[in-house]
């Protein structure tokens, strides 16, 4: 880290032809140079207090008026420029009043080689170190970036032809989260040689005087950065240096003549260009001692110039001097604003970073070679992974250990850092899932119970579920039949004693016996997938909707009053259907017939002009044929009108339908959710009272009719209002116990009682599926539990 305060140069620029010398010497002999301007008392123009004849500034060197541009170069830019290449940021900045020799000094004048500015010397000395350290890779990039009224331009853009400033690519300033200020859009140009570099230069200054005008003095008002940015790294080394040299050409730093407004109006209006009075705030708040905000965000060029204002960078700056009578204030100005500036510390940094992909490169070549140490010591060749058999010998080794129960034992898997690791990986598998690591050792005891107890659980839960299907579909069966029966009856009556006729209600009954036998799997599952899933059912069945709540659904869906509403509304809404499509046809066919009309009524006008034409002395007048044509066009629209009207309020209507029947459904599965849901209930309680009495008769869960829209029974379409319903039924009584119900003591096989249909098939459905139950529970060592 080089600490230091920024050094300030001054430059006397030669007096012109016709220029009147003011009164000023330089004296670089002191320890510290200083030059003395004197001011005669009398002096009238400019600001000068009267009551000072003196005025001494020091600066680091003074060149007077013969000083050379190589000299300057020498004195001034190649010592930045020797920190540039060690890889220190740099920064030289000309200020000075319009005219005091900012550009000559920063770029050069045009006339003479040897006139070679700042920047072109700096170039050409750059490249030749660079050509001559071998020991390192450069990279060299340049930018060259205007800012004039706050707006930064890219002056060396190769794809823009600037004719306007306007024209150029605008660069904006980015902060990053750390602070550190980017420039968006600012190309940065690879030059691989001076040459290159110089072609960059030259392009840059081009664009910037064809973007001047007579009527905007860009050059003296706007600020020009013409930045070298160099990387290096040595061969084979990971890290990088990076550095940039910012030089860099002031606007005019003239001040406004005094117009009689004082105090800090004053102070801030003195400047042409504002952004130079930020800068000046930045150095007065920099020279400070304690002042912890610098106001660097101001304006566009502090923002740029911040590191080499207070921060990481070798600064030099050179005060620009025109020491000519009328000049002499603005010199003045200029030196005490260089007194403030050579107070500035800066804290140059090498700036070094570590390329990551040629880190990674040099860590890889580390571990080959620890690896080849290694192999050279244990003289086993060893691969990052372990081998099948090295890794069933650390299994036996670790089974050995963990059933050894001498607290002494220990596993010794060899010096081996993979062995080792895999050994704490596996214990932990081992810790914490005892079944999936296929080692139950530790924790076989204890997980056995816990498993047995879970599997129990399970079982018991899905037993149930099983158990309230079962009984909620005997029941449904049972009025399934009775419906059958009752039919039956009807049609008995109506048709007296033919034996043909009789076997068909038993064949009938025979098909209703079984729900399963009226719907198909398929059938519920299109039915399934036709209404949205049932989220309760899904819920309590844990997932998919068992096979026997589908077909209850089927058979609820079936019976449930709104289903006739469902029905009704299909209807309507195909009804609806066809007429819109009518509608829509005829609405095709009125446009066509407008559109057949119109064309002929072109047709009309083609041949009556081309009548015309070949008859001229016929006159175009009123055309009856063409007219009636247009009349006719104005019916049709009319028509048109109409039905297109009625369609609309079809499209509304058929709209209104289909959410009334998504509505209705919806209002179908939770009715059937609910039901489902108290029939299980029921069948629960039915079942604990008969636990407590083993040899009680089952009583089969009965509904009751307590809500249309709940019951699962005698809502068909064809026995609504049938009068053979049974009585009780259509009182909305209880039925509970009703006496035509089966009853029957539970089989010997089974101590829980089942509910049984009285019908063979389903009955010995019923049965097969306790026994494959309690089969299961008997391999699981539970018994009847
Ligand atoms: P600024 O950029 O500060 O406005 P310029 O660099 O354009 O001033 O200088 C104004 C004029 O003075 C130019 O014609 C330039 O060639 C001339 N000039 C400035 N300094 C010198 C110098 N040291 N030797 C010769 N001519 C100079
Ligand atoms: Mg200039």
């Amino acid at each position: 880290m080089v600490k230091e305060t920024i050094r300030v140069y001054a430059r006397v620029k030669p007096l012109g032809r016709r220029q009147q010398a003011g009164s000023y010497s330089v004296d670089n002999e002191e320890p510290l140079p200083s030059l003395e301007i004197t001011v005669p008392r009398d002096l009238g123009d400019g600001f000068i207090n009267n009551k000072r004849e003196s005025y001494k500034f020091k600066f680091q060197k003074i060149f007077d008026q013969e000083a050379k541009q190589d000299v300057i170069f020498d004195s001034i830019a190649k010592p930045v420029a020797e920190c540039v290449l060690a890889g220190y940021n740099g920064t030289i900045f000309a200020y000075g009043q319009t005219g005091s020799g900012k550009t000559f000094t920063v770029t050069g004048g045009a006339e003479r080689y040897s006139d070679r500015g700042i920047i072109p010397r700096t170039l050409s000395y750059i490249f030749d170190q660079l050509q001559k350290d071998s020991s390192k890779v450069y990279t060299t990039h340049v930018s060259y970036l205007e800012i004039y009224n706050e707006c930064g331009y890219d002056l060396l853009d190769p794809r823009h032809e600037a004719s306007r400033m306007e024209d150029l690519p605008k660069v904006t300033i980015m902060e990053d989260s750390d602070q550190n200020i980017h420039l968006k859009n600012l190309s940065l140009q690879q030059a691989t040689n001076e040459e290159e570099a110089l072609n960059l230069l030259f392009l840059g200054d081009t664009n910037r005087m064809i973007a001047e005008t007579p009527m905007n003095q860009a050059s003296s008002r706007s600020h020009c950065i013409f930045t070298i940015h160099i990387s290096s790294k040595e061969p084979g080394s990971a890290t990088i240096r990076r550095s940039k040299l910012h030089l860099v050409d002031l606007a005019g730093s003239e001040r406004v003549a005094k117009t009689g407004i004082g105090g800090q109006l004053l102070t801030e209006a003195k400047y042409i260009n504002l952004s130079l009075h930020y800068l000046e705030q930045v150095i007065i708040a920099l020279a400070e001692k304690n002042r912890s905000h610098i106001p660097y965000r101001n304006s566009m060029m502090t923002s740029v110039l911040r590191d080499s204002l207070g921060g990481n960078c070798m600064t030099t700056m050179i005060a620009m001097l025109a020491m000519d009578k009328r000049n002499i204030g603005e010199s003045i100005s200029t030196c005490r604003f260089a007194q403030r500036v050579a107070l500035i510390k800066n804290e140059a940094v090498l700036n070094e970073e570590i390329d990551p992909r040629l880190m990674i490169v040099q860590l890889k070549k580390e571990i080959q070679d620890l690896k080849d140490e290694l192999a050279l010591v244990t003289g086993k060749q060893r691969t990052s992974e372990l081998s099948q058999e090295e890794l069933l010998q650390l299994d036996e080794l670790i089974e050995t250990f963990l059933k050894d129960n001498d607290p002494d034992s220990s596993l010794d898997v060899g010096a081996d850092m993979r062995k080792i690791k895999y050994s704490f990986v596996h214990m932990k598998q081992i810790i914490n899932h005892p079944m999936t690591s296929g080692n139950k050792l530790l924790s076989q005891d204890i997980s056995e119970e816990k498993n047995s107890n879970e599997e129990l659980e399970k079982l018991k839960g899905l037993l149930q579920q099983r158990d309230n299907e079962i009984n909620i579909l005997v029941t449904m069966l049972k009025k399934e039949k009775k419906k059958a029966r009752d039919a039956l009856s009807q049609f008995n009556a109506s048709s007296a004693g033919s034996t043909a006729l009789e076997q068909s209600p038993s064949m009938s009954l025979e098909e209703n016996q079984s729900p399963s036998k009226c719907f198909s799997l398929k059938e519920a599952k299109v039915l399934s997938s036709s209404i949205p899933r049932l989220p309760f059912l899904s819920r309590a069945t844990g997932g998919e909707m068992s096979l026997g709540c589908q077909e209850a659904f089927e058979v609820f869906k079936r019976d449930h009053a709104d289903s006739i509403t469902i029905e009704d509304n299909k209807q309507l809404l195909k009804q609806r259907f066809d007429e819109a499509k009518c509608l829509g046809e005829k609405l095709n066919e009125v446009r066509n017939k407008i559109n057949h009309l119109k064309g002929k009524v072109i047709q009309r006008q083609i041949q009556r002009a081309a009548q015309a034409v070949s008859n001229p002395s016929e006159e175009l007048t009123f055309d009856p044929v063409e007219e009636n044509l247009r009349m006719q066009i104005e019916e049709e629209k009319k028509s048109y009108k109409t039905v297109y009207s009625r369609f609309k309020g079809l499209k509304v209507e058929i709209e209104h339908l289909q959410l009334l029947m998504e509505k209705v459904k919806m209002k179908l599965q939770k009715d059937f959710e609910i039901w489902w849901a108290e029939e299980a209930k029921k069948f629960q309680q039915e079942k604990s009272e008969m636990v407590t009495s083993p040899n009680t008769v089952t009583v089969y869960p009965h509904f009751t009719r307590s809500s249309q829209h709940l019951s699962p029974i005698s809502f068909s379409d064809t026995n609504r209002d049938s009068p053979n319903e049974d009585p009780a039924v259509k009182k909305n009584s209880v039925t509970f116990g009703n006496p035509t119900l089966k009853t029957r003591t539970p089989p010997p096989s089974s101590s829980t009682s089942i509910p049984l249909t009285g019908d063979s098939q389903a009955d010995a459905d019923i049965l097969a599926f306790i026994k494959a139950r309690q089969n299961i529970l008997q391999k699981k060592g539970l018994g009847n539990k």
